[in-house]
């Protein structure tokens, strides 16, 4: 059935991919989406999750509808006006701030909150209130490539976009599993290989993914080993003469230390390190090497470790030693897990960044910032992260939490102790959509959002490309949209630079910022963008072009010297080793067709047929060795916490090895089937992101 003419272009709201849809009302209020055959990511394809996106938004039975309150912990939550809850709130986060500084209040984001939000946020936190405690969700899922990128090329910049997949002839995917998780995107490259068998397809993965279908060759390391293998294939290249030595010393600063470190160790001697076979990591070099464009896919594989940065850089190295950066079909393209964590980059929406790419460390920077908001100064010492914001709850040094847009008593690890940290808050405000999340329990004050579709605002996709979200609907009952929640506490707060006419006048302030950094995009409007469809930044209104699809094609990088900088990362292992008492190692992951913590994707039948339940996937000599049978429940347990699933045996896991999906919270009050019970809050030194994919545990037949 056609759309009618009222269908408004906008963008899906899980991956980071950024899939184009149509949404269209219908007179009830309800919505119907579809594939925009006009939007270049992914010309009307929509994955499973997209396709039944317009079920999540019109079944609105979990929606919180009014703002509520509890007078004291131990009484109910009750029904109170707007005014009442953020008077309310802007008293307490006053009296905290008054008696204990800034820093005793914080608030905990997501990347999901369009740039808008994710903008007023910083504004607010960092500029008026003036602690840089303002974290999101992002920390556990992208930190270490921000680190990573900012590390290698001077800037958190995705150098790619997604037209050099079909440019590429040798695609590397680690860490990743895009087949089920960034599926749009996996079709692209499926169509390609398709179109041209030559291309070859690396994949590096502990399990056998779907993803792994397409694969020339698979790589089933170990969970850990990964720097290990990213220097034993420059190893390879380097002594088969694979490497771009002019683009080393024309464009390139660090490799002769680099060369040393690599030559450290033997290929035979990392490829059993590894647990792979050399032949295979011999072969992966060898198509990286003989790549005209070579193109490096990944995610939490890499970003979810203690030793995230250093697995970021060594895989960013591949790129330098080979020039394979800056030229269509090449480049490191890291996968974004949720639909606006670049939006949240730009606007500096993390507690160690300021808008437009601007250092926290840097004064200049600072005070350009404050200067521009009309506030008081900008904190020098960074916010606490998602995990610190939860560790200065438990022992008092954090008073008040303000919850934006995500479900932390599901996502965050240890989650126990999130859990335990959240009962001795002296004050939680959650800001949601849906009544499902567990952290209502803990909340003194509910405040209703208005969910995808029922607001405007911006997102920007895993390729810088900057697309316009309508107000399609109206939201529900009394729920508001983020923004305008923000601006009235914010307002009763008696800051001012808070009274904008339109949503539209927050972006315009967003886009004035970043006036002359290398994220450009000033003056750029909702009718521009409306109008284009989407742009990739930096982006000069008016140009031609709809924006810039490749940096670097110049080989100037945004360093001090203008070079890239390859940096001699050492293989260190700091993740939780398996002993006697915990043996496995248990890796985490997203299942095909859920979303995060399922209180949207696991509103819809359909999807949840997919996986019903929680399971774990253990390999059948494992499941001998414990007497477990397929289906049968096991106890899987760690220093922190246990779970109880159902086992899933498969040969496609490594023995030694076993997997959780991450979705599951609680239900009906039992928290079994939540695999963050047992996983490590251990965090990557730099980029503070989690340890997801490595900790010990124990398996017992229940
Ligand atoms: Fe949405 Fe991602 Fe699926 Fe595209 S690939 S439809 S952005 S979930």
């Amino acid at each position: 059935m056609a759309h009618s003419a009222v269908a408004l272009p906008s963008t899906c709201c899980y991956c980071g991919v950024g899939c184009g849809v149509l949404v269209e009302p219908d007179k009830q209020g309800d919505v119907r989406v579809t594939g925009n055959p006009d939007y270049p990511v992914n010309r009307g394809a929509l994955c499973s999750k997209g396709l039944h996106l317009q079920y999540t938004v019109n079944d609105r039975r979990d929606r919180l509808l009014f703002p509520q309150m509890r007078y004291a912990k131990s009484r109910p939550l009750q029904r109170v006006s707007w005014d009442e809850a953020l008077e309310r709130t802007a008293a307490v986060f006053t009296t905290f701030i008054r008696q204990y500084g800034p820093d005793s209040v914080a608030f905990y984001a997501s990347g999901q909150c369009l740039t808008e939000e994710y903008y007023v946020l910083n504004k607010l936190m960092k500029g008026f209130i003036g602690s840089n405690n303002l974290d999101t969700n992002s920390r556990l899922c992208m930190s270490s490539a921000v680190v990573g990128y900012k590390m290698a090329l001077g800037e958190d910049s995705v150098p790619v976009c997604y037209d050099d997949i079909e440019l590429a002839d040798c695609l590397l995917v680690t860490g990743a599993n895009p087949a089920w998780c960034h599926p749009i995107l996996w079709r692209r490259v499926e169509a390609h290989k398709a179109a041209n068998p030559a291309t070859k397809i690396i994949v590096v993965d502990p399990r056998v993914t779907d993803t792994c279908t397409l694969a020339d060759v698979h790589l089933q390391l170990l969970p850990g080993t990964d720097v290990v293998l990213h220097q034993a294939l420059a190893r390879v290249l380097i002594e088969n003469g694979d490497i771009d030595l002019n683009f080393i010393e024309q464009h390139a600063e660090g490799f002769e230390a680099y060369k040393k470190l690599v030559f450290e160790r033997s290929v035979a001697e990392a490829a059993d390190l590894c647990g792979v076979a050399e032949a295979d990591l011999r072969r992966a070099a060898g198509y990286i090497g003989a790549a005209q464009g070579f193109l490096s896919m990944w995610t939490m594989g890499l970003n979810q470790s203690v030793v995230g940065v250093d697995k970021n850089l060594s895989l960013l190295n591949l790129h330098l030693i080979t020039g394979q950066i800056g030229k269509p079909g090449a480049g490191p393209l890291s996968l974004t897990g949720q639909p606006n964590a670049m939006g949240g980059r730009e606007v500096g929406g993390l507690s160690n960044l300021l808008p437009a790419h601007r250092n926290l460390a840097n004064a200049q920077h600072r005070t350009e910032v404050q200067q521009f908001w009309g506030s008081g100064p900008l904190a020098e010492k960074p916010g606490y992260t998602a995990t610190e914001m939860f560790e200065a709850l438990e022992d008092g040094r954090l008073k008040a939490i303000w919850i934006v847009c995500t479900n932390p008593l599901t996502s965050l690890p240890n989650v126990r102790q999130a859990e335990a940290a959240l009962a001795k808050a002296r004050f939680v405000v959650v800001q949601d959509i849906s009544s499902k999340p567990e952290t209502l329990a803990y909340a003194d004050v509910v405040l209703p959002a208005a969910a995808w579709a029922e607001k405007e605002g911006t997102m920007t996709n895993s390729e810088r490309r900057i697309s316009y979200l309508p107000r399609v609907v109206a939201a529900p009952g009394e729920a508001l949209p983020d923004v305008e929640i923000l601006c009235r506490f914010a307002r009763k707060m008696g800051f001012s630079g808070f009274d904008y006419a339109t949503t539209e006048a927050i972006y315009l302030e967003h886009t004035r910022l970043t006036a002359g950094t290398t994220l450009d995009i000033a003056g750029l409007t909702y009718a521009e963008l409306r109008q284009r469809g989407s742009v990739q930044w930096p982006y000069r209104p008016g140009q031609a072009a709809s924006g810039t699809p490749r940096l670097f094609t110049d080989h100037r990088f945004y360093t001090p010297s203008g070079r890239a900088q390859i940096h001699p990362v050492a293989a260190t292992f700091r993740s939780e080793a398996p002993d006697l008492d915990f043996p496995f190692i248990l890796t985490t992951g997203r299942l095909r067709d859920q979303w995060h913590t399922m209180t949207k994707t696991g509103k819809v039948s359909k999807l949840r047929q997919h996986s019903p339940q929680a399971f774990i996937e253990v390999h059948p000599h494992d499941a001998q060795a414990l007497q477990v049978q397929e289906g049968e429940l096991v106890t899987v347990s760690s220093r922190r916490g246990s779970v109880r699933v159902a086992a899933r045996l498969t040969t496609g896991i490594r023995p030694g090895v076993v997997f959780l999906p991450m979705h599951w919270g609680k239900i009906l009050g039992s928290d079994l089937h939540r695999a963050n019970n047992v996983t490590s809050n251990a965090v990557d030194p730099i980029s503070k992101e989690p340890d997801f994919k490595f900790c010990a545990v124990q398996l017992e037949k229940y």
